[in-house]
């Protein structure tokens, strides 16, 4: 049976630069045909790892799995000192962990096809730097076949390789309807009559509005129809000037504050923040980010020495250019979707895109931090450290923080912090 297609978006570029900072921020995982073909390759600990096992087992334990080992700065047993990867060096590109070879792009089943995205947490990838993703097309297509395999999945007589999320508990609709909300959501994440703020908001009043609609007797182009006319309603109903939106509550400042820190956070490697220090620096951290004043503590290395108050005074106006960074990441995201379903903890289209939406003042908050940097440096470099969670933290996950995400969208809190972090200058200190 044929294997389902690739989807290629063209406006991403990427090419290894060489930074290293996959084979020093992150742990591998490793199949068990991996670790048997890495341990038939014979390599001796004491010689060639530094006396450390070539693997890891972690995870909670009805979950264990094996990683690649690491060395105290983080870096993979295998990297050698010149930053090369010596599996590669000695047996060859094809004999790495597949996750060594896919790294930043990620594959997501949708339907007969597959979409893609990538990490913006590589530096390449997040300054947009190298080729069109259309000319990965052999590798990424020889890179779906192993994951098909590596992951056990089955294609079905449809063409489809997993089922589509729901749209929300109780609520599906079959792939080819599912990518009508997909493009109905790229329309308006690319309506460029809006600033990017508000085509967000537009995004989650469209969410808001097809919550509360029936879709079980409406499909194909009907579907497009009504999909347009909510789209519309949803462009009417959403405030032109973030300004003229109600401040974040205190309620949404703690949930953001607290997403942020999560957000913020990388526990592994050369740029690890707080967690080195240890766990009372982590809970102490987690207090103050609860308070939201003073120091902010320094979650990542990358982070700079700001305080609470700094960063709300702080102006980061978008250029057109930070502006279209930002749009590449939505579309690429929302494209793929890589937001939702197996991809995303299993949320739900709707549950993931609200989470999506947060990422913004996220973002935008995270760049306020690296004030005076330019808003396109600035914005890269938070787009560095928070797409390095998502989809891929587990604490995200959590039912705790699904449901501060929940409590943020209902509450309509997530587009007030949209409106509230988009404003420049921020009127208050
Ligand atoms: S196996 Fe090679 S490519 Fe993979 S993390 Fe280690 S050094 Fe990097």
């Amino acid at each position: 049976m044929a294997l389902p297609r690739l989807e290629l978006p063209t406006i991403q570029h990427w090419d290894c630069h060489v930074s290293g900072s996959c084979c020093k921020e992150y742990l591998v995982t490793v199949s068990e045909e991996e670790r048997q073909r890495i341990l038939a390759q014979g390599w001796d600990p004491e010689k060639d790892l530094d006396g450390r096992d070539p693997f890891v087992r972690r995870g909670p334990p009805w979950a264990r799995r094996y990683h690649l080992n690491h060395r105290p700065d983080g870096s993979c047993v295998f990297l050698s000192d010149q930053g090369r990867c010596r599996i590669h060096e000695r047996f060859g590109y094809e004999t790495k962990p597949l996750p060594c070879r896919l790294f930043p792009f990620v594959l997501v089943p949708q339907g007969d096809h597959w979409g893609v995205s990538v990490r913006f947490a590589c530096p390449s990838a997040a300054a947009n730097k190298g080729r069109a993703l259309p000319d990965h097309a052999a590798e990424l297509r020889e890179f779906a076949e192993q994951l098909v395999k590596r992951e056990g999945l089955t294609p079905q007589a449809d063409g489809t390789l997993a089922p589509p999320p729901p749209l929300q508990a109780g609520q599906r609709v079959p792939w080819p309807d599912l990518m009508r909300f997909v493009r109905a959501l790229l329309r308006l994440i690319g309506n460029r009559k809006n600033r990017l703020e508000r085509r967000m908001r537009n995004c989650l009043e469209l969410a808001n509005l097809c919550r509360q609609a029936r879709f079980d007797a409406i499909q194909g182009e009907r579907l497009d129809e009504l999909l347009e006319i909510l789209a519309t309603s949803a462009e009417a109903q959403t405030p032109r000037e973030p300004a003229s939106l109600p401040e974040p509550t205190w309620i949404g400042r703690v949930l953001f504050r607290q997403a942020a820190a999560i957000y913020t956070r990388k526990d592994h490697g050369p740029s690890s923040g707080l967690a080195r220090q240890g766990r009372a620096a982590l809970i102490n951290a987690a207090w103050r980010f609860a308070q939201g004043t003073g120091p902010v503590p320094r979650m990542h290395n990358w982070m700079p020495h700001t305080t609470f108050e700094q960063v709300e005074a702080a102006q980061c106006e978008l250029t057109p250019a930070a502006e279209e960074i930002l749009e590449r990441y939505y579309l690429l995201k929302i494209g793929s979707t890589q937001f939702c379903g197996a991809a995303s903890f299993g949320m739900s289209f709707w549950e993931g895109l609200e989470h999506l939406a947060l990422t913004l003042p996220i973002l935008l908050w995270v760049a306020r931090a690296f004030s005076p940097l330019p808003p396109d440096e600035a914005i890269i470099k938070a787009l560095s450290i928070v797409d390095d969670h998502f989809g891929f933290n587990p604490v995200l996950a959590s039912l705790r923080q699904r449901l501060s995400f929940k409590i943020l969208a209902r509450r309509g809190e997530t587009s007030r912090l949209i409106a509230w972090y988009s404003r420049s200058p921020v009127p208050r200190v």
